[in-house]
């Protein structure tokens, strides 16, 4: 069994940053990611919000920055899912890839899309249903799509797919968006975006393709079909922490809980970015947790050394 000092779970900017840490600090270090590198942030076209980059960067090409610069220092890496994180003298997480060992691990396993969890939605994911404008919305051109959610997520993706599709009505289950103010003047200043206020989706239709949407207003009861091509669902995410609830404390959503160390209830076990409790879920604030639980990672190998 391959033995590391610190095994590293998720390869988004707190994974990679706690890599970048932990590989400077001369720890044995692995990095185990089920898909690519760079994680969530792949996806957004233009990240204007990230410091040093005045000009923005794409996601994509931070990603694959952030990657370099980690493996550059020696860390290891392993395309493979961790199954399970079994306590020991050390810990042993079992992975598609084989099992490892080490003495601390630090899990950065980030979240996944909230599905809506109604009537056609699996069905047609992949067929009118996304989770994805940046990867989906030219599919649209020129047709009338819909995004579900109020976030800043949902008004990103409504302003980003307007540069596509003739209209977006964005459906929201309140009648106030929960987006930050710059987004919401955008949106509400972009003519081809309507709203639907106070209105869940109880259904999505369609043969093979989606055709249409089921619509029902929270406050009046009232039905309604609205004919769209696709609906981008954005509806927030779902921490990724199913494989770990056995060894470290988690809150009601499922965010395992940390200290301002990065330290989790296990002893020589922290957290990164957007799966732990309280995360804001920025790429900037992902990068200052992966860099704290990495030196804190260090001092507890240290501290078990003397
Ligand atoms: P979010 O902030 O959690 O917003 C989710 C939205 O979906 C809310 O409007 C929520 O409604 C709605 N919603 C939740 N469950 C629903 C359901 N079952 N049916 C219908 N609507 C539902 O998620 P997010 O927009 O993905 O953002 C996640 C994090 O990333 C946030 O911290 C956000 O600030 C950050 N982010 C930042 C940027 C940026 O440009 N700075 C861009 C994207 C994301 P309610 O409002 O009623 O709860």
């Amino acid at each position: 069994m391959a033995k590391y000092e610190v095994i590293i779970i998720g390869g988004g900017p707190a994974g990679l940053t706690a890599g970048l840490y932990a590989s400077r600090a001369g720890l044995k270090s692995l990095l185990v990611e089920r898909g690519i590198f760079g994680g969530q942030i792949i996806n957004a076209t233009l990240v204007e919000n990230y410091p040093g980059f005045p000009e923005g960067i794409s996601g994509g090409e931070l990603g694959a920055l952030m990657h370099r610069q980690a493996v550059k220092y020696g860390i290891e890496v392993v395309t493979g899912e961790v199954t399970n994180v079994t306590p020991g003298h050390h810990y042993s997480i079992s992975t598609t890839e084989g099992i490892f060992e080490a003495s601390a691990i630090i899990i950065a396993a980030g979240s996944e899309y909230r599905k809506l969890g109604v009537e056609g939605e699996e069905r047609l994911s992949g067929h009118g249903v996304s989770y994805c404008a940046t990867c989906d919305g030219f599919l649209f051109r020129d047709r009338e799509v819909a995004v579900v959610g109020g976030g800043d997520t949902a008004i990103t993706d409504a302003l980003e797919l307007s540069r596509h599709v003739k209209k977006v009505y964005v459906i929201h289950r309140r009648d106030q968006l929960r987006a930050g103010q710059v987004l919401q003047q955008r949106a509400f200043a972009e003519p081809k975006l309507e709203f639907i206020w106070s209105t869940v989706v109880e259904e999505v239709g369609g043969d093979k393709v989606l055709e249409e949407l089921r619509l029902r207003n929270a406050k009046t009861g009232q039905h309604s079909i609205l004919k769209v091509a696709g609906v981008f669902v954005a509806v927030g995410l779902m921490p990724n922490s199913h494989s770990f609830f056995n060894v470290v404390d988690l809150d009601d959503l499922g965010y395992i809980i940390a200290d301002e160390a990065m330290a989790t209830s296990a002893p020589g076990i922290f957290t990164a970015g957007d799966i732990r409790r309280n995360s804001p879920r920025q790429v900037s604030a992902a990068v200052g947790d992966g860099a704290t639980a990495a030196m804190s990672a260090f001092k507890y190998i240290q501290d078990q050394r003397d």
